[in-house]
């Protein structure tokens, strides 16, 4: 849908009884989650979740998340639930793990995207349940940004995309962990994830023996040095949103990860190049590899370097955040200083290959 909408930002819990309402009525509503902003509409109302396509820009292939605020609502929604899906909602709901189910007819297929399945998840979020809850329908919503963009970890990052185009934006604060929930297909066999997020592979793996890890994005694959380039979009797309291009700043995003002083020299070899070359230079890295760094010359180099004890959480919080921001102040080039892939490192670096498309150095 075309036609300008006012955009009501709205603090809560003021807002939430707008915004239940607005849902109700076939509106769009910006709400937080514990992982990033979602877009949400009654995912029962078929006109109203063609809304969110048209939002966002989203390709129509691509299926959405459907949340809930209680396990009663779940069963509707699917054909069957597995034994598996209660161990895991009971271990890691309310949390960003979403189960890919067999769908039944109450799921339109604007929400699958056709498929004959249905990604479920429960947030971790005090303001995202209440509105479900309020709604009193089950909520399907992507991420709200605009299709390709980093996505939003703040109300202002979903004004900066969707403000005109959806009725209500819910301002709960930044959110937390900053990387979207992790998908996880129980229709395979064995199970698969589709897309790591905020659960990790690891944890999945000590309710469920042999749940199958990610597909490794571009970069960040074991073992390869120096392969930069080597593309996001290749793989079998059981998860559609992956294929395509996501995350990306207007900036280009280049990562190097691995040993901290080989890190620190590619770095500072990119950087060279790029400002020898008249780019605006913006570098996102630890303190320590900053502290190898800080000559780096020229007014030209933007510096944000993430501080406090846990550098791969941090980035995973805040990496979105700080694209847009880099974004603002004109930058040219982002070096990002990536993670392993082990815990929350294989969601980060995931988004950070997509971010980069492709352009990651393991050193
Ligand atoms: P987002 O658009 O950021 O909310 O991401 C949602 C992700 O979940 C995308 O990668 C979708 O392709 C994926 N997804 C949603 N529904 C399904 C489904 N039924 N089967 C497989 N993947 C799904
Ligand atoms: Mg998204």
């Amino acid at each position: 849908m075309k036609e300008p909408t006012s955009t009501r930002l709205l603090k809560v819990p003021e807002g939430l009884d707008v915004a239940a309402e607005a849902l109700r009525h076939g509106g769009l509503v910006a709400f937080p989650t514990e992982t990033v902003y979602g877009l949400g509409a009654n995912a029962t109302d078929e006109a109203a979740v063609k809304r969110i396509f048209a939002a966002k820009g989203r390709p129509v292939d691509n299926p959405i998340i459907v949340h809930v605020s209680d396990l009663v609502q779940v069963a509707p929604l699917v054909r069957n639930y597995p034994a598996a899906a209660g161990q895991l909602a009971e271990r890691f709901w309310p949390g960003p793990l979403t189960l890919v189910l067999p769908r039944s007819g109450l799921v339109p297929d604007v929400v699958t995207g056709g498929l004959d399945t249905v990604a479920i998840r429960m947030p971790d979020h005090p303001v995202a349940r209440e509105l479900i809850r309020r709604a009193g329908v089950p909520v399907a919503a992507p991420s709200a940004n605009l299709s390709g963009r980093p996505s939003p970890t703040r109300a202002e990052d979903v004004m900066e995309d969707l403000a005109g185009r959806i009725e209500v934006v819910l301002d709960g604060g930044p959110t937390g962990i900053g990387v979207e929930s992790t998908v996880l297909d129980l229709t395979a066999d064995p199970p698969a994830i589709l897309r790591p997020g905020g659960v990790t592979w690891e944890q999945l793996r000590s309710v469920l023996q042999g749940v199958r890890p990610a597909p490794a994005a571009a970069g960040s694959g074991a073992g390869g040095s120096d392969t930069g380039g080597s593309g996001a979009e290749s793989g079998p797309a059981r998860s559609p949103g992956t294929k395509y291009t996501h995350y990306a700043p207007r900036a280009r995003v280049e990562v190097v990860a691995g040993d901290p002083t080989r890190v620190g020299r590619r770095l500072r070899e990119l950087a060279q190049g790029h400002l020898k070359a008249g780019r605006r230079v913006a570098l996102l890295c630890a303190p320590s590899t900053f502290r190898g760094l800080a000559d780096l010359g020229g007014g030209t180099v933007l510096r944000r370097v993430l501080d406090g004890l846990d550098y791969k959480v941090l980035l995973a919080a805040e990496v979105y955040s700080q694209l847009r921001e880099f974004d603002r102040q004109g930058a040219e080039v982002v070096l990002i200083e990536g993670v392993s892939t082990s815990g929350l490192g294989a969601a980060v670096m995931d988004r950070l290959g997509r971010a980069a498309a492709g352009r990651v150095w393991r050193v």
